[in-house]
């Protein structure tokens, strides 16, 4: 895979204190480069509060923009993160100093008739933390507007509060999807976004899910956590093309388990084009796929399949308004249990070695401990 981090700490504090005037983070320089400075902590305005941040879930989008050499760099890497008020504005109201929070990590614009209308995930000028200049969260220290600023309740831990935006994302996608209780329903991918979402939809109360993935180990894991049945997708086809191979492939499963009409959903969390094929072979008809990965531009799909069987087809990105209310609901009551997902914490001075795990896939999901 990838070749080597390079890692330059700079004025690293001894001691950390609360708002000492030390902020640090963690920026990408350069392809391949994350270097941790000490920045100025933020100056909230009015209408802001003060986050020291506890804890980061590393994402496969922050090794994205780390191994892109067009990724903006100069920026504050990460984007799934939870922490504590520690100051707000004079104008804000509904939040208070204390206060343990997931972030929601796009700064909307409100304006938009996207975010006019409900559908701020689609915001037309979203800004969106370590992701497209704007600063992000690997950081002690974020301000942002309250309403990014989600409470949540003291017992959950700060690992699992680190991964309160992965569980909105699939929250998100349960809610695009349409996942309802009693349904079948069939999970391309799992990744930490193929795993959580089968554990939103079995919290929903789904009949089966049926997960798939190239990598033994997981859909091995996949089993014990949130699939019915886990099945290892062959990496070789045996000759057969690949729209061949999803045939048979997915015929075999649906026989084996009893299901002659195929699922009534279908999500592929792996952008893999035989796994997007396999999706809609798997999709009963009148069932709904949805997109949830995100692999390259062009794929070759079988629409007229998608169209003889009357398939919804869906998108999804980031998460909805209310999203992160109702992921914190389903850990706060134990509904789901992300804790067997985070195979690893590291401080956030240790950083170089949190990514070098996460490029290696050495687990699932690593957490960050920011103030470390
Ligand atoms: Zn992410
Ligand atoms: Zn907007």
């Amino acid at each position: 895979m990838t070749t080597t981090t390079t890692i330059t700490t700079i004025a690293t504090p001894s001691v950390v204190a609360d708002n000492t005037g030390v902020n640090r983070s963690a920026i990408l320089k350069a392809v391949k480069t994350i270097v941790l400075e000490n920045r100025p902590v933020p100056t909230i305005n009015d209408d802001q509060v003060l986050v020291k941040v506890m804890s980061t879930g590393i994402c496969g989008s922050d090794i994205y923009h780390y191994n892109n050499p067009d990724a903006p760099h100069g920026m504050v890497l990460g984007h799934e993160s939870a922490g504590q008020i520690t100051q707000v504005g004079a104008n804000v109201k509904m939040r208070h100093v204390g206060q343990k929070v997931a972030i929601e990590p796009g700064f909307l614009c409100k304006s938009c008739e996207f975010c006019r209308k409900g559908n701020s995930h689609v915001c037309a000028n979203i800004r969106y933390a370590g992701n497209d200049g704007t600063d992000g969260t690997m950081s002690m220290w974020f301000a942002c507007e309250p309403d990014m600023a989600v409470p949540m309740p003291d017992h959950i831990s700060w690992e699992v509060a680190g991964c309160v935006q992965p569980v909105a994302i699939s929250v998100q996608v349960a809610r695009q999807a349409g996942i309802r209780p009693h349904q079948t329903l069939a999970v391309f991918g799992c990744g930490p976004l193929g795993l959580i979402t089968m554990a939103v939809a079995k919290s929903y109360g789904v009949f089966k899910i049926i997960a798939f993935d190239i990598e033994p180990a997981r859909v091995a894991f996949a089993k014990t956590y949130s699939a019915d049945e886990a099945y290892t997708v062959p990496r070789d086809y045996g000759g057969k093309g690949s729209f061949q191979f999803a045939n048979e492939f997915v015929k075999t499963i649906l026989a084996e388990q009893g299901l002659i009409y195929g699922v009534d959903v279908s999500i592929d969390a792996t952008g893999a084009e035989v796994c997007m094929q396999m999706a809609v072979i798997i999709t009963k008809p009148h069932g709904t796929y949805l997109q949830a990965g995100f692999g390259k531009a062009l794929t070759l799909m079988p629409m007229g399949l998608m169209a003889a069987k009357s398939i919804s087809i869906k998108g999804t990105v980031r998460y909805g308004p209310g999203t992160f209310e109702d992921a914190i609901d389903l850990l706060a009551r134990e509904k789901i249990d992300i804790a067997p997902l985070i195979t690893a914490t590291y401080p956030l001075s240790k950083m170089q070695d949190a990514i070098a795990a996460q490029i290696a896939r050495e687990g699932i999901k690593i957490v960050l401990m920011n103030q470390e």
